[in-house]
């Protein structure tokens, strides 16, 4: 049997108003993530993806059905700190370098000095930002802070990383260099990776399964296994294959939509 990283079953949410009407965000969720897989959650905007992850990184509570992250509750997840998170935005402190960023997590978590700084330089090179370790995020680009924020979820040693939309505020050529830096990443340390992005062509590129959603409540509509070979490269994107693939990727979005 193989090991399951995250495991949701009949997962449902509904954002109770306030004033305005309750939200059904997401409905009758059921989702197998194996260990060592990469899957992208894909669908319109408002279909519940960054629901779907919070709720997996416990930040919020599903409203029925459960949730287990490595075996365990959500919650002991986190505590175990089993996954590490990264957002749409670099979320990093301005007064701290770069290197004092990425250390942060590990001097919260009690990590021997020399150790967090050994640490800090293998994630560094990692994201290839080894040069940088004493800048200040102002002096980066918005693309050298997100591989920061990726860095800093690195310096943990997930098993898991869940990463909603982390490249799509970043421009075309960034965006593909991080895809291959990712893509790497996953080959190398078998890292988990739960990844939600609008990209069909991303989504294709990255992954081992692409789960399409549909939105009002947030469903699960088809989930489309990805068999394209490892490396993938800049030809990858050229083939037949990845074209057949997002095509039908693209037709799933459709179909949900109707
Ligand atoms: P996505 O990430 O796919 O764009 P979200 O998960 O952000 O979608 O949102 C799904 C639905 O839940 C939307 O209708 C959104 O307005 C609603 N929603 C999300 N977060 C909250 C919240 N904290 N309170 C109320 N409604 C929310
Ligand atoms: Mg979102």
């Amino acid at each position: 049997m193989t090991e399951l990283a995250v495991r949701l079953e009949n997962v449902s949410k509904v954002f109770i108003g306030d004033r305005q009407e309750d939200t059904p965000a997401l409905e009758a969720i059921d989702l197998a993530v194996s260990d060592r897989a990469f899957v992208s959650l894909i669908g319109p905007s408002g279909c519940g993806k960054s629901t779907l992850l919070r709720i997996i990184g416990d930040l919020v509570p599903p409203s029925s059905g459960t949730v287990q992250v490595n075996g365990k509750s959500a919650r002991q997840a986190r505590l175990d700190r089993d996954y590490g998170m990264v957002f749409q935005a670099a979320t990093l402190y301005e007064w701290r370098t770069v290197g004092r960023n990425i250390q942060l997590p590990l001097e919260v978590m009690g990590v021997e000095r020399h150790q967090q700084r050994e640490i800090v330089r293998e994630v560094l090179s990692t994201v290839d930002l080894t040069d940088f370790e004493h800048h200040y995020p102002w002096q980066l680009s918005g693309g050298m802070q997100q591989r920061v924020s990726i860095a800093r979820a690195l310096a943990y040693r997930p098993a898991l990383l869940l990463m909603d939309e982390p490249f799509g505020a970043l421009d075309e050529m960034s965006r593909e260099r991080l895809n291959l830096e990712l893509l790497q990443l996953h080959g190398e340390t078998g890292t988990t990776v739960l990844f939600v992005t609008h990209s069909i062509t991303e989504a294709v590129f990255l992954s081992t399964q692409v789960v399409v959603m549909s939105p009002r409540p947030g469903r699960i509509t088809e989930i489309v296994s990805i068999d394209l070979p490892y490396p993938r490269t800049a030809e990858t994107r050229e083939s037949v294959e990845f074209f057949n693939l997002t095509t039908q990727v693209r037709e799933a979005l459709h179909a949900g939509h109707s």
